[in-house]
């Protein structure tokens, strides 16, 4: 049986873990970057990034000070058995985020839409969301944070199928060209970009794309591998670099996921997740043991699965 304090004490560490380590993917990717940058700018605004990564490790403070909107991923064994059940788990996950939100500290960025009400604690009316996937035979619970950032880039276009690979670049050139040309969303990032689907369903692929797969890992299905190369290389080709500045490399990776969608359109999604590239995982087993991971193992073949079975 899983207990709740178990999950509740899970929780406040994954929101100090996500919040303060970027973890070593993203970092890399970003050093990567940083050592082929030709601009000067971009190039000295990478090191500093690498450097606040560094300073918010040693002195134990989160890597930027708009610690973005923190989210649940709860990926669950079939078997898995939760003291209390799902409502206890959900009561938990918003305990630990409001408590969090105080302890670490978070910024408590949450607010009522119209009246800008703030509970100072991140919680609220759908605060924090929970997305919830499962797979067969296990007794775990994977609990996975992300604190996202990169409010501004996020962006969807209903194409239809004679728009083709041609209409999905262009709607990505349209999209990430606008939002560096404003400095939003602070490059270098991860584009997440959702393929099919209903509306709902493209939009949040897109952001599961952007946050939790590993960056510089391809997806498994090779034209799928193929776009995202062809993406990355395209969107690096435009002369961005760091935060909107003149540059090389703006974008860290292109993850692509898809969903079968109505035969009569092809709707994409983007989201961007910034360099503050927070997320963290945690197993917990039956025996209430916790194993912290830096990938979330959230696309998994059962996940992603396209026979009936
Ligand atoms: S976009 Fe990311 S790096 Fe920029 S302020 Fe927001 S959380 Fe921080």
């Amino acid at each position: 049986m899983i207990l709740t304090e178990t999950i509740y004490q899970t929780a406040v560490e994954l929101h100090r873990q996500a919040a303060i380590k970027i973890p070593d993917d993203a970092r890399r990717a970003v050093e990567r970057i940083h050592e082929r940058e030709m601009h000067d700018l971009s190039k000295y605004v990478l090191g500093q990034i690498i450097d606040n990564y560094q300073i918010a490790v040693e002195e134990q403070r989160p890597m930027c000070a708009d610690t973005g909107l923190p989210r649940f991923f709860v990926k669950m064994g079939n078997e898995a058995q939760i003291e209390g059940g799902m409502v206890a788990l959900e009561r938990a996950l918003r305990q630990a985020t409001a408590d969090a939100t105080e302890a670490i500290p978070l910024r408590p960025n949450r607010v009522h839409p119209l009246t800008r009400k703030d509970l100072n604690n991140n919680v609220g009316v759908h605060a924090p969301d929970v997305d919830y996937s499962f797979e067969p035979d296990g007794e775990w619970l994977d609990l996975t944070v992300v604190h996202k950032g990169g409010l501004f880039g996020g962006d969807y276009r209903m194409l239809f199928p004679a728009d083709g690979i041609l209409g999905i670049q262009r709607f990505f050139l349209d999209s990430i060209s606008e939002f560096f040309r404003r400095g939003m969303s602070c490059q270098p990032l991860v584009v997440g970009i959702g393929i099919g689907g209903s509306k709902d369903t493209c939009v949040r692929l897109a952001k599961a794309a952007a946050c939790l797969r590993l960056v510089g890992h391809d997806n498994p299905d090779p034209e799928i591998a193929k776009l995202e190369h062809e993406l990355l290389e395209l969107g690096n080709s435009t002369g961005f670099g760091a935060m909107g500045l003149p540059g090389d490399s703006a974008i860290m990776d292109v993850h692509i996921e898809i969903a079968y969608t109505h035969t009569g359109g092809m709707p994409v999604a983007i989201q961007h997740f910034c360099f503050a590239h927070r997320r963290m995982t945690a197993r917990i087993s039956r025996d209430n043991q916790v194993e912290y991971r830096e990938d979330p193992q959230w696309f998994t073949p059962y996940y992603c699965r396209e026979e009936v079975e």
